[in-house]
């Protein structure tokens, strides 16, 4: 239907932490910018069902254990209890509603156009938008043609499902583990990932008896053995059961909960829950939206191929995020966003992953950025190595939370920074300077030589540079 076919300048599909920043800095460049969001509001998982729900749980999570026993400091409080309704709704109004309300506002300012609908690729140059959900941004409430100039892919990812385990009342994925209206007594969580540890230590904070079934022989396998011991140390020390090499096998609910069978050695065990939350990676949306009418290609793992713009095989369709290769991980997206909008309007922009920083946000934090000693012996980099520990620390012990280290792994010869890694209290916000410092290849002396306010958490990264330089301070 001719008539019904409008053209647009620069187009987006996905307004997630990868759409929604490509959209603002877009219209900061000038361009004209419609966004198209199937769900009904901004944002999407990391805002919604990801990033910022899941560190909100936690922060209750922390804030139930004080209350408990803060006994360390002197302090007793009378039989602290907590009202999980009110906390749920503290996490979807005032945090949750709160940033995805900003994006709104972000994007009236920035006059970008948002479709609420679902999006489907007709040609290199033509995509359908389909009415999905409750349509309050839809004007005419049926199917639009859209000729776009520019297409921007921001269509992120989705949890996977493995056999056995159907997504259902109480086999849940990270979403339905995010928005339970009880703290479960018995939690299993089959995925010893980032996602499914950070929600079992904040579970277990909030009460849970949690176990983790982790089909390796570690969780949260991508960071360093002596990081990740730490913290699976302190999961135990809350009670968590940690289960490696588990095979799940199959979750049958009842009305009240769920029994799961895994495998350890061949040998089969169960546990009845009231709830098993699967979350064992996720899948890119690139193969349910119509992008096999396009021209764009694809690698063997479903991911859209970019050169270093974020452009794909296709010279005026781009993308960022979740569905294309590297970390699935906000900020990565949040920076490809950026890019892509730049080399739109003509700008020398390009991806640079150097120092991608990783977080998990367990107890205590887990933060990495750049290449760990061996990643750098495999590429032939000779390093010399310093740790720190927050034990030597005056601000770590004075928050009583002085477990863990930072450790910097700098070249040999030249002394560029080229790594570090975080265990301990605060590397979420650590890690920054750690990633300025990779990102700019700045050398150890460089940060050695810069004044750290004390007392503060900062200084260990500091003190780790002094040992670089053979002076050690602290230790
Ligand atoms: P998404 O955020 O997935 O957004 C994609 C959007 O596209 C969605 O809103 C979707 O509805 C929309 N869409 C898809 N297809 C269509 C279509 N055909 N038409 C219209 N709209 C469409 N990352 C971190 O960096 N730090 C964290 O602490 C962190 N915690 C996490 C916790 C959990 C529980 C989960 C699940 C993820 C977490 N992540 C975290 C990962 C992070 O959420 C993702 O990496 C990030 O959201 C990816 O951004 P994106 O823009 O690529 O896609």
């Amino acid at each position: 239907m001719a008539e019904n076919i409008v053209e647009k300048d620069t187009v987006i599909i996905g307004s997630g932490p990868g759409g929604y920043v490509a959209a603002i800095r877009a219209a900061e460049l000038g361009q004209d910018v419609t966004v198209i969001e199937k769900e009904p509001t901004l944002g999407g998982v990391c805002l919604n069902v990801g990033c910022v729900p899941s560190k909100a749980l936690i922060t209750a999570g922390h804030r139930l254990q004080e209350s408990i026993d803060s006994s360390v400091y002197g302090i007793t409080t009378a039989d602290a209890k907590i009202d999980f309704t009110k906390t749920q709704a503290w996490k979807d109004e005032k945090v949750v509603k709160r940033m995805t309300d900003g994006v709104n506002m972000l994007f009236k300012k920035h006059k970008v156009e948002v479709i609420q609908g679902e999006a489907y690729l007709d040609s290199d140059t033509q995509l359908r938008v389909m009415p999905s959900g409750p349509r309050q941004f839809m004007d005419n409430g049926g199917g639009q043609t859209i000729k776009f100039k520019n297409l921007i892919l921001a269509t992120g990812s989705r949890p996977i499902e493995i056999r056995g385990f159907k997504f259902n009342e109480r086999i849940i994925d990270s979403t339905g583990g995010l928005n339970l209206t009880s703290i479960p007594k018995e939690f299993v969580i089959i995925g010893g990932g980032y996602v499914g540890t950070e929600l079992a230590g904040a579970y277990a904070n909030l009460g849970s008896h949690v176990t983790i079934l982790e089909g390796s022989p570690s969780i949260i396998p991508n960071f360093e053995k002596d990081m990740v011991s730490i913290v699976e140390k302190n999961l135990k020390a809350k009670g968590v059961t940690i289960v490696t090499n588990a095979m799940a096998k199959k979750g049958e609910e009842s009305a009240d909960g769920v029994m799961v069978t895994y495998e350890v050695d061949g040998k089969p065990e169960t546990i009845d829950a009231d709830y098993c939350m699967v979350t064992v990676g996720r899948r890119p949306n690139t193969d349910n939206f119509g992008l096999e009418m396009t021209s764009v290609k694809l690698s063997d793992h479903g991911l859209v191929e970019i050169d270093s713009q974020g452009r794909t095989s296709v010279p005026n369709i781009y993308a960022i995020g979740d569905i294309t290769a590297g970390p699935a991980l906000a900020h990565k997206a949040s920076f490809e966003a950026k890019t892509v909008a730049g080399a739109i309007s003509g700008e020398n922009t390009a991806n640079d992953y150097i120092g991608v920083p990783a977080v998990c946000f367990t107890d205590p934090e887990l933060a990495v950025v750049g290449l760990t000693k061996d990643e750098a012996k495999e590429k032939g980099i000779e390093t010399t190595v310093a740790k720190f520990p927050f034990a030597a620390n005056a601000r770590a012990v004075s928050l009583d939370s002085a477990e863990g280290f930072v450790r910097l792994v700098a070249d040999k010869e030249t002394g560029t920074l080229l790594g570090g890694q975080i265990v301990g209290p605060g590397a979420s916000d650590l890690i920054s300077e750690l990633s300025v410092a990779v990102n700019c290849q700045l050398n150890y002396e460089d940060i050695e030589l810069t004044i750290h306010p004390h007392p503060t958490l900062g200084e260990t990264i500091m003190e780790a540079s002094d040992i670089l330089s053979g002076f050690p301070t602290d230790i």
